[in-house]
């Protein structure tokens, strides 16, 4: 399984196009020792040739532009297969709307996931210039299903539409909530989920967890069996937006369980025995974005990495 990282910060990127923190300021003023990200999105591949998004991030062309096998090899072609939401966060769905130059795509969605995309939004119609543009694939919590391809007939080493490209997906619920321009919708176990990608024929396992407000037995379950394993990222602490003065919630409020301290991440997923273990989706006022941050030096004591753009993992 070819795994490569497209982007990894958390929603608004790093820097934030209206953020002044610490970090912000010295990753655009280089006084700091880091390095600029965009938001989050993965390219997940069993063969080379076909590949699956996880999330499909607003920087999602410059993205695809950044690594050569997601490049057409025809005149209307991509070997993009399928696209897998976590949950409906813009940063996670917007890119969804910019691939809209009448190529059909496949998006994998839980249904709450699905609707809370397309109802009521009058820019969904662009997706809708033909019949068959986009084939939405339910994701059914718990329920492994064969990712399938599309894309357009006739085009230069096509993809079979409808056919397997050899990795499975499953999605699990995480706690989570939905995202913030649905907030007055009730909550829905469907709102947010993690993914565990399996290669059958490599017999080799992604859980991919890039949003997780609580670690529930069941994320706990699947993190503990699989050969790599990509978590949240996005806070090192509880207060890191309320005491910069960046923000009014806490990491919790937004659904996102920060990674430092006594009940944090780090110390509650030791012990797990996946070869790489990369947090993600970090937010641009995370002290570990700092290469020579103490924070970052315990993430890096504990077995962790911190993702960057144009990472890449061979399992
Ligand atoms: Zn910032």
């Amino acid at each position: 399984m070819w795994i490569r990282v497209l982007g990894s910060a958390a929603g608004g990127g790093f820097p934030q196009w209206n953020c002044g923190c610490a970090n912000c300021r010295g990753v655009r003023e280089k006084t700091i020792r880091a390095t600029a990200r965009t938001q989050e999105s993965v390219a997940v591949s069993a063969s080379g040739d076909a590949w699956v998004l996880l999330n499909a991030s607003p920087e999602i062309r410059q993205q695809i532009e950044s690594f050569e096998p997601l490049h057409p090899r025809g005149p209307r072609h991509s070997p993009i297969a399928a696209i897998v939401l976590t949950n409906g966060d813009l940063d996670h769905c917007l890119g969804v709307l910019s691939l809209r130059e009448s190529h059909p795509i496949t998006v994998y969605a839980t249904d709450q996931v699905r609707r809370g995309f397309i109802e009521k939004n009058v820019l969904y119609r662009t997706l809708e210039r033909f019949p068959g543009q986009v084939t939405w694939r339910r994701l059914v919590l718990g329920h492994p299903q064969d990712v399938v391809g599309a894309d357009a007939p006739g085009a230069g080493a096509p993809i079979e539409r409808h056919a397997p490209i050899g990795l499975s997906v499953e999605a699990i619920a995480v706690p989570g909530k939905p995202p913030v321009h649905l907030e007055d919708l009730p909550a829905s176990p469907e709102d947010s989920v993690g993914l565990l990608i399996r290669d059958a024929v490599a017999g080799v396992t992604l859980a991919y967890f890039s949003g997780v407000g609580e670690i529930s037995p069941a994320v706990a379950d699947t993190l503990a069996g699989a050969d790599c394993v990509f978590f949240d990222g996005t806070f090192w602490s509880s207060d890191e937006l309320t005491a910069g003065g960046l923000g009014t919630k806490r990491a919790e409020q937004m659904a996102h369980l920060p990674v430092g301290g006594p009940d944090g991440s780090l110390a509650r997923l030791t012990g797990l025995s996946a070869v790489r273990k990369i947090l993600i989706h970090v937010n641009n006022t995370n002290p570990v974005l700092r290469e020579d941050s103490r924070e970052r030096a315990r993430v890096e004591a504990a077995g962790w990495e911190i993702a960057y753009d144009g990472m890449e993992i061979t399992l």
